[in-house]
């Protein structure tokens, strides 16, 4: 039985290109980019190179691309500590966990509540920067996510980011599931700093990037070297950082898009046939194309997850899905639908592999598990 892999969000197959880049870079030899010599300069080229193409990936300059282990790091080094910047870390209720773990409310540090569909409201928004409370205790820092891992939902970062600079704060968007499905440059253009990950563009995992604005200042969490012009100390990852951009180039190519949301709005279409009572999270709001988050009622998202693998097909249950473990998800939960759907929501995500017959495999496989569980029609 071939495998049907869906779950592109959790991370994304390997890209051909991004496995040569690795490869070429590994058999390149030896070199240290930091060193002066001809191997070290020749290391310093390919480096320079890759910056560049994750440059052009995020519209931005090279000299604003400082590589990191991950999105992990890149939103620790965005939220950990901003120079000159005394005041309250805002995130949205629906961020990734390696965010709204910077939150501290001990200090004053909040959340911003979504709409029943995951959106942020950059009026709510507003109102509570004006706060006096707010106010006097210094600019903001806000984390809006460009879009959102669980349910694909767009943020609305341009009107988000006009309410952070009319409040003289900053705004750092993570941008990890955003980054070749939608067009980057905007985000890059209003967001002081914009994360991303290799592994959910096809490059591999362990790798990533913070893209710092030119006006922005950065306090370095890693020190003790002059990497990435001072922003962050330890010699880069070359091999991963050359696979990075060549994920960064072949994801570049948005046209995916269109032929994704075909095949994720007839995925879509035909669960919601089998079963019209069917909850798709967010989707009374923009999404990206590849993203589905969709209730089998009555039948827990574990349950589901582990039957689809049965059947060769893996999907992902809610983010709080790390070592195995499966949590409620605090995004669904902050969407304000009930425990009892939350729990039955699993997420399929698509990608450049993703084909015609993965959908076929998905539909038959969610309508036998349906009829098993649920409606104990005989199995079509
Ligand atoms: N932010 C979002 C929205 C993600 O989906 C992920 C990955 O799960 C991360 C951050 C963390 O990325 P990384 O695995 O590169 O540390």
């Amino acid at each position: 039985m071939t495998p049907v892999y869906l779950d592109y969000n959790a991370t994304a197959p390997l890209r051909p290109e991004a496995s040569r880049a690795i490869a070429e870079s590994l058999d390149a030899g030896p070199g240290n980019p930091s060193s002066v010599h001809a191997a070290g300069r020749a290391a310093r080229r390919r480096l320079e190179a890759a910056r560049d193409a994750v440059a052009a990936l995020a519209g931005a300059a090279p000299a604003q691309v400082v590589f990191t282990s991950g999105a992990t790091e890149a939103n620790a080094l965005a939220l950990a500590r901003w120079t000159g910047s005394p005041g309250p870390r805002i995130a949205s209720a629906v961020e990734h966990d390696s965010v709204r773990a910077w939150l501290d409310p001990a200090v004053g540090d909040c959340t911003i509540a979504v709409d029943g569909d995951g959106r942020v409201d950059p009026a709510a928004l507003a109102a509570l920067l004006a706060d006096p409370a707010m106010a006097e205790r210094g600019p903001p820092l806000v984390s809006v996510m460009a879009v959102n891992n669980e349910t694909g939902v767009i943020q609305p970062v341009a009107e988000v980011a006009q309410v952070v600079r009319a409040a003289g704060g900053r705004l750092h968007v993570d941008a990890v599931q955003a980054a070749g499905r939608l067009d980057l440059a905007p985000l890059t253009a209003v967001a002081d700093t914009l994360a991303l990950s290799a592994h959910k563009l096809g490059g591999p995992a362990g790798v990533g990037a913070l893209v710092v604005a030119r006006d922005a200042s950065l306090a370095p969490l890693l020190r003790g070297g002059a990497q990435e012009a001072r922003r962050r100390a330890g010699t880069e990852n070359l091999a991963g950082i050359a696979g990075f951009a060549a994920a960064a180039t072949a994801a570049a190519e948005i046209g995916q898009q269109a032929r994704l949301s075909a095949l994720r709005d007839r995925l879509e279409a035909a669960c919601l046939a089998e079963a019209p009572g069917l909850v798709v999270a967010g989707d009374g709001a923009p999404r990206v194309a590849n993203t589905s988050a969709l209730s089998m009622p009555g039948v827990a998202a574990e349950t589901q997850v582990m039957a689809f693998d049965l059947d060769g097909i893996a999907v992902g249950a809610g983010a709080a899905c790390t070592s195995g473990k499966v949590g409620p998800s605090h995004v669904l939960a902050a969407m304000g639908l009930p425990a009892a759907v939350g729990e039955t929501i699993i997420r399929v995500s698509l990608g450049w592999t993703s084909t015609d017959a993965d959908i076929d495999r998905f539909v038959a496989a969610w309508c036998r598990l349906h009829r098993r569980h649920v409606d104990r029609r005989p199995a079509a």
